[in-house]
């Protein structure tokens, strides 16, 4: 049986914002994605307010998102699912990154793989329902415990990828030790790849050899055929400045596109004139890169008196050159990070504040860098909302990025292949009863409507 979905009147603000759009998905991809001359009053429509979320017996579905935002799936390119919600057990005092890295590195040897997985697939099954389809994690990868310490969470990540492949991607990048990167840790980190991981992830900063460190990694992905993503410059330390060198060797393998970088901490804290030849070598190779506002708010700075650091790169200069980037979720309440559910419009929220991103163009270029950005970074194919890809989207309660951003709508209707997978209650029931009378009043009389032209 053809599943077919059509759903009339949705607002499309990555594409002209001045009218509403007809989307039309058979059996999980786009067939039709048309402009409306105006509102359409389709006979037979549910709205999208109505509807229960169940699918019809024929398989034909016509919804009225009445001026809803349609966005694609939203694309975590940065995560440690493995880690999350380890907060209980491995605690940070000092709130440091390298207290962090240190307690848990040292429990890591203490948990079994069915926590793992369960620790991974809350994180994931959250971060799905608020609208995420592509998830990338980093993981946890100490083979100084043993081979098996290394492999139980590689194990455990493949088995909770193949359990969610049906509501999203994940793809799984082990860190390769920063400390001590023997043979033996390359050989381990091969057979992660054998064993279906996407790439291969790190933190060559923290290396007291990085550049040589970085060379060997990205050896080791040549000969694998794998891209790489790597943790660079998580410092508020100007001096270190990996992303070049990871750039360069970027540069002359000419893998543009299959390297990622993550954080870039330290280009806030140097001078205009050093970070500027970095941004240009990174785009000029053709590197996508991360920030993850939310875990460096919270890490950076903790040895500035004041004035303290905010830890955050430069976002704007970095879109400015080109330069995919997307802002990700980084750790879920764990040693690195206490905060966070995984909400990716969350962590857009967070990148505006922490990069001055305000106006009607900013908020649009902070939606792409959690979808479309993040789609690059990844590699992600038939992404997008275009006719032929595949049709994982969110339709969020606002009708404007100005919406979306005031009010962080917890409705929300998420989609994958064309199938929901989340349906939102109904705004009456989502409302404080007894206020409802006023309530849908008020909301209806001051409402976000679509902008008439939003400046470049
Ligand atoms: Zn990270």
């Amino acid at each position: 049986m053809t599943v077919k979905i059509n759903i009339v009147n949705a607002a499309l603000p990555l594409r002209d914002e001045s009218r509403l759009y007809s989307l039309t998905a058979e059996d999980g991809k786009w067939t039709a994605i048309s402009k409306q001359s105006g509102e359409l009053a389709q006979p037979g429509a549910v709205a999208l307010d109505d509807w229960d979320g169940a699918e019809p017996a024929d398989g034909r579905l016509t919804l009225d998102a009445k001026g809803s935002i349609a966005l694609p799936g939203f694309a975590d390119a940065h995560m440690h699912l493995d880690k999350s919600f380890s907060l209980p057990k491995v605690g940070n005092v000092s709130g440091t990154l390298e207290e962090a890295v240190q307690n848990y590195a040292a429990a890591a040897p203490g948990f079994g793989k069915e926590e793992i997985k369960a620790r991974m697939m809350r994180a994931a099954l959250q971060s799905i329902a608020c609208g995420t389809t592509a998830l990338r994690s980093h993981l946890d990868f100490h083979v100084k415990h043993g081979p098996e310490v290394a492999l139980r969470t590689v194990e455990a990540a493949l088995e909770v990828k193949a359990m969610l492949a049906p509501y999203a991607d994940l793809q799984l990048f082990p860190m390769i030790p920063y400390y001590d990167l023997t043979e033996k840790a390359l050989e381990i980190a091969a057979e992660a790849v054998s064993m279906g991981v996407t790439g291969l992830g790190g933190a060559p900063h923290l290396s007291p050899t990085p550049e040589a460190d970085i060379d060997r990694i990205m050896a080791l992905a040549d000969r694998l055929g794998c891209p790489v993503d790597l943790h660079a410059d998580e410092s508020d330390d100007p001096s270190v400045r990996t992303a070049a060198h990871i750039a360069r060797r970027t540069k002359e393998y000419g893998w543009s596109g299959k390297v990622a970088v993550g954080h870039l901490c330290s280009l806030a804290a140097m001078p205009d004139a050093d970070a500027e030849p970095i941004i240009r070598q990174l785009a000029e190779a053709g590197v996508g890169a991360v920030t993850l506002p939310g875990a460096n708010l919270y890490l950076q700075g903790r040895r500035d008196r004041h004035p303290v650091r905010r830890g955050v790169t430069r976002v704007k200069e970095l879109l400015a050159a080109g330069i995919p980037l997307a802002a990700a979720s980084d750790n879920i309440h764990d040693p690195f990070h206490p905060f966070g559910r995984g909400d990716l419009l969350l962590i857009g929220l967070v990148t505006a504040y922490a990069a001055h991103m305000g106006s009607p163009a900013d908020m649009r270029a902070v939606l792409r860098m959690i979808t479309a950005n993040p789609a690059a970074v990844m590699g992600l194919h038939g992404y997008g909302m275009e006719v032929g890809n595949d049709a994982d989207f969110v339709i969020l309660d606002a009708a404007t990025p100005e919406e979306l951003f005031a009010m962080v709508p917890e409705r929300r209707w998420v989609w994958r292949r064309g199938r929901c997978l989340k349906a939102a209650a109904r705004r009456a029931e989502w409302s404080v009863s007894r206020l409802r009378h006023y309530w849908e009043d008020a909301t209806e009389r001051v409402r976000f409507r679509q902008p008439t032209q939003v400046n470049a």
